[in-house]
């Protein structure tokens, strides 16, 4: 069995195991405000290594380096624009990724050979006292195996990846429940490269221009920005999207229908679901409820097309890819 420790303080003697873990190469899922993060020592390239083993990731998508402060971040890359100074002192800790052009002390394999690194602050106590214990920068990917849905309880990362993670720290469910925002500061004009909890016109306002980017790319096309994969998040269950108040005709198998703000009638047969027009509250619960309904054994989910709009950006993108067709 996977191990699995609660911490309930700063101080917890089960933060002191997993940052002597780290240090000594493994690895430890923990949990930070997006969802939960499997941490290597980002420094050790043996130990990055390994979380792409665990997660069954390509070699091509690069992981993003957990730091606990503005000065760490610096020490990590060659250049650091006015815009980064700005954003880190408005955004961090939080769940903001940056990217920039990685110093020579970031191993290959954290960049996937590319010159770029991604960089993020968390601002959840448990990560920022283990950042600190390790006293380096933690590679801390998503705890899933690639490609599905993201952990955001301490129970999807053992039931996701399982004897492959030395510790699991619980700190319980996160906060944000779905990934940071991140957005690329290495061209010229800076773009969004995944929408997550930091909106748009936030970054907008302080940055003026920026371009949005809400593409994908197809496999076998190469990956302007890694980890841009369309298929991603995808729970076990087929998921379908479906205009608002489309309902459903009784089907076979176990059926699924959510629904934004309000439920369509539907057959006794099919499980409703109702969520509130609320896009932070949405992407809180997201994934859970998707590793919900797959736990419960549902073979189909049809969910309604969240609304348009900005504020609802990062739950669209997760929806498309989480529903897009396994490549073949
Ligand atoms: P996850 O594996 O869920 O934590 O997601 C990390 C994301 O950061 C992936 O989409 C990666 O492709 C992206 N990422 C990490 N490093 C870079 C980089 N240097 N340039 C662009 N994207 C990056
Ligand atoms: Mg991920």
């Amino acid at each position: 069995m996977t191990r699995l420790l609660s911490v309930h303080s700063v101080d917890d003697p089960a933060l002191r195991e997993a940052a002597s873990i780290l240090a000594a190469g493994g690895l430890v899922a923990f949990p930070t405000e997006t969802v939960y993060g499997l941490g290597a020592d980002g420094l050790n390239p043996e130990a990055v290594a390994r979380i792409y083993a665990a997660k069954g990731r390509p070699a091509t998508n690069p992981v993003i380096l957990h730091v606990d402060s503005i000065a760490s971040a610096r020490a990590l890359v060659s250049q650091w624009p006015d815009t980064a100074q700005l954003l880190t002192e408005r955004f961090w800790p939080g769940p903001l990724t940056l990217i920039l052009p990685a110093s020579e002390q970031v191993p290959a394999i954290v960049r996937a050979g590319g010159p770029t690194v991604a960089l993020r602050c968390p601002a959840h106590r448990v990560a920022q006292a283990l950042i600190k214990a390790v006293g380096r920068p933690l590679a801390a990917p998503s705890a899933n195996r690639s490609q599905h849905l993201s952990p955001t309880l301490a129970e999807h990362v053992a039931s996701s990846l399982g004897e492959a993670v030395d510790l699991i720290l619980d700190g319980g469910p996160t906060e944000a429940g779905l990934e940071s925002t991140i957005l690329d500061l290495s061209v010229a004009r800076p773009r969004i490269l995944r929408p997550g909890p930091v909106a748009p016109a936030e970054l907008a306002a302080l940055l003026g221009a920026l371009d949005l980017w809400e593409g994908a790319v197809r496999p076998g096309e190469s990956q302007t920005a890694p980890g841009m994969a369309e298929r991603h998040y995808a729970p076990r269950a087929r998921l379908e999207l479906v205009a608002p108040g489309s309902g459903l005709a009784p089907g076979s198998g176990r059926v699924a229908y959510v629904a934004f703000g309000h439920l369509p009638v539907l057959p006794d047969s099919i499980r409703g679901i109702l969520l509130p027009l609320d896009a932070e509250a949405v992407g809180t619960r997201l994934f859970a409820l998707l590793h919900e309904l797959d736990d419960a054994g549902f073979e189909r989910v049809v969910m309604e097309r969240p609304p348009a709009g900005e504020a609802w950006m990062a739950v669209r993108d997760r929806l498309r890819r989480a529903s897009a067709k396994e490549p073949t």
